[in-house]
């Protein structure tokens, strides 16, 4: 059932009865987009795509202590075509760029992108020529994960406060196709570069 509706509406005798209603049932009225952000917040699957340090402590979530699929985010998938989240895990250097874009643009669509520590949001430390300073001159970016590195929890969070988005419908979806497919990120090396 889902946790957050938009409109119950409860059986009175100005309701037309139907099915269970009629034996004392309720009717729960919510729309299509909310159910379907309710399976997808909480079905999450993260496509596995470590860069640098981060990437141990995102592996970390996986791991009993943390246990990430308490929250139904532990399928790490290894093909874009199977996941709907990119955690972007440690520096992005500018040669990896391209192929960061690439990966994302085949990832089916909905999808969302979390930024995992200082390096990935803002280049951190490696503020020098061969690393982006921030992936998020990339592809668009929903969520930042502060920290160097961030610990397993605070990426935790970040998978929380990406649910919330999702079922709040104030994260990208399907209506917002056009706006993703008319983003411009770069494609090569020598657009990273420009
Ligand atoms: S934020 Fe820190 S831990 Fe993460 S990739 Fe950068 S240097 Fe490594």
């Amino acid at each position: 059932m889902p946790k957050r509706v938009e409109t119950v509406v409860l059986h009175d005798s100005s309701t037309p009865v139907i099915g269970d209603v009629q034996k004392g049932g309720s009717v729960v009225v919510t729309s299509l987009d909310t159910l379907l952000n309710q399976a997808r917040a909480n079905a999450l699957w993260p496509l596995t795509f470590g860069l640098a340090c981060c990437a141990i402590e995102m592996m970390s979530t996986v791991a009993s202590r943390f246990d990430l699929s308490r929250f139904g985010s532990e399928a790490f998938r290894a093909t874009p075509r199977q996941a709907d989240v990119m955690i972007i895990a440690g520096r992005l250097s500018k040669k990896m760029a391209p192929v960061l874009r690439q990966i994302y643009d085949q990832m089916p669509e909905p999808k969302w992108v979390i930024s995992m520590g200082a390096c990935a949001s803002s280049g951190g430390v490696y503020n020098n020529y061969a690393i982006v300073q921030g992936a998020d001159q990339v592809v668009p970016v929903d969520v930042y994960v502060p920290g160097c590195p961030p610990s397993p929890d605070a990426l935790i969070y970040a998978v929380l406060k990406l649910q919330d988005k999702i079922k709040r419908n104030t994260a990208r979806n399907l209506s917002d196709l056009r706006l993703v497919e008319g983003l411009t990120g770069p494609r090569t090396l020598e657009e990273v570069e420009a």
